[in-house]
């Protein structure tokens, strides 16, 4: 295995090391925040001595946080530096709502680019890769989270951000990229334009790799980019309160994602009683950053839900995996009483043979009764066929979504390309309906 570890010291801990390891960050985390006003008084009101923790699960006595903590008054009360030593500010992306900020300290991006340096060893990024960065820069944590971490390896980056399709294939067979940190939906659209180029990545490029994340995809999505592109892609999870990219990710095994438990104490809980679950038993991800100088945060509840894989992985690595994210608690929707993902819908569609490189749902209240439509665009070929195929197509996703969700949405087949494609994360529920949101 020699030569597979970026930090071997810290890859190769046993769960025992880990456990020690994390007891000790832990303390000097708490023993900081105890100089912030804020956090004084957020363990004065939980009755929490951060003397006294001898164990992790103390920490269980401190509250939990999340995006509506963060939110509203001035960010910087978070801070347990000076504000002088603050050299850099991200912010969440804004999916659900107003975004919340971050801030760094000169260590603390040191911090992340190791471990984002990490992730990328790991499956087999070397100095002598071509790294195509093609999300957004600026705020958000993709862009210069794995700018730093490539250039780490030594690996040359090619700062493309976010959008503009030509070029971004242009990029690739100019520079001869071998590997692409993509939005999965993104991926998926780019196909079209590389079809409509008249060109095949497989062919036409020297892609051998993809980091595919932030946002909640499917296996079937997956394996779909992998045939297309004819890479391997590997999972990339992490959030902007947590850094960034870099919190969990997949190795070459491709099951379930590692988190970084050297960094971060991680919990899993059931979103409603906010008990912890067994490893293996699904819940909601909660963070606890264990290294991070500028502005730690306790018990940071994600509203991810994932799992622990229970049993070690093949790799070597004790850090424990979590399995592909299934969506956000809030992505959860409710038609007719029935509660639904969209990751259930995307995993039917993508199975379906025909189904092209988007899809969106549709709520909406018609004559005051819920109704789910899902507008699907068809494979290029497919669309210019005949009219009895694409109806056996409608009628086979209406009858496969009906299985897997249990009520019959209504399916409406539109032309490639024609669905709204984001450059940033996809949003693949609207509609009209009030109050769609579950939880
Ligand atoms: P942001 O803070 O804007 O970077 O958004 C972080 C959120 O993006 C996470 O809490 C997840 O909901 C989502 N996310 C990031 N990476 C993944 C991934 N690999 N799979 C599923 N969802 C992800
Ligand atoms: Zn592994």
């Amino acid at each position: 295995m020699e030569g597979e570890f970026w930090n071997p010291e810290m890859e190769l801990l046993s769960r025992e090391e880990i456990g020690d390891l994390q007891l000790k960050r832990l303390r000097e985390v708490l023993e900081r925040c105890r100089r912030s006003p804020f956090w004084k008084e957020w363990f004065r009101e939980a009755g929490f001595d951060p003397e006294k923790v001898s164990s992790l699960a103390d920490l269980r006595a401190l509250p939990f946080m999340d995006k509506e903590t963060l939110r509203g008054g001035d960010p910087r009360r978070f801070l347990v530096v000076d504000q002088e030593d603050i050299v850099r500010v991200h912010a969440s992306s804004g999916t659900t709502g107003q975004s919340t900020v971050v801030f760094h300290t000169a260590r603390d991006i040191e911090t992340w680019a190791e471990l984002v340096a990490r992730c990328m060893y790991m499956t087999g990024v070397r100095r002598y890769d071509v790294f195509q960065n093609m999300m957004g820069y600026g705020l958000f944590t993709g862009g210069l989270g794995f700018h730093y971490g490539a250039e780490r390896i030594g690996a040359m980056v090619i700062p493309a951000g976010s959008g503009n399709s030509k070029r971004q294939i242009q990029l690739m067979r100019d520079f001869r990229t071998t590997v692409v940190h993509i939005i999965p939906s993104y991926a998926l659209y780019l196909l079209e334009v590389f079809r409509e180029m008249g060109l095949d990545p497989r062919r036409d490029t020297d892609l051998r790799m993809a980091f595919i994340g932030a946002e909640p995809h499917t296996e079937s999505l997956r394996r779909r980019l992998e045939e297309a592109y004819g890479i391997k892609a590997y999972n990339s999870y992490g959030l902007s309160e947590m850094n960034g990219p870099g919190v969990a990710f997949e190795c070459p095994f491709q099951e379930g994602m590692h988190v970084w438990e050297d960094n971060f104490l991680l919990e899993v809980v059931d979103p409603r009683t906010l008990e912890p679950v067994p490893d293996g038993e699904e819940g909601e991800l909660v963070f606890t950053s264990l290294n991070r100088e500028g502005m730690p945060l306790l018990r940071y509840r994600t509203h991810d839900l994932s799992a622990v894989y229970p049993e070690p992985c093949r790799c070597g690595r004790a850090h424990r995996r979590i399995a592909r994210i299934k969506g956000r608690t809030d992505d959860m929707f409710i038609v007719k009483g029935v509660n639904i993902f969209p990751m259930q819908v995307e995993r039917v569609l993508l199975g379906i043979l025909g189904v092209g490189s988007n899809y969106r749902i549709v709520l909406e209240t018609v004559e005051s009764r819920d109704e789910m439509r899902v507008q699907v665009e068809v494979a290029g070929d497919l669309w210019h066929g005949e009219v009895r195929e694409l109806e056996r197509l409608r009628r086979r996703i209406v009858e496969e979504l009906r299985q897997e969700i249990l009520i019959t949405p209504l399916v409406e087949l539109v032309e490639p390309g024609s669905l709204p494609a984001g450059e940033g994360k996809a949003v693949r529920v609207g509609g009209t309906r009030e109050h769609v949101r579950g939880d």
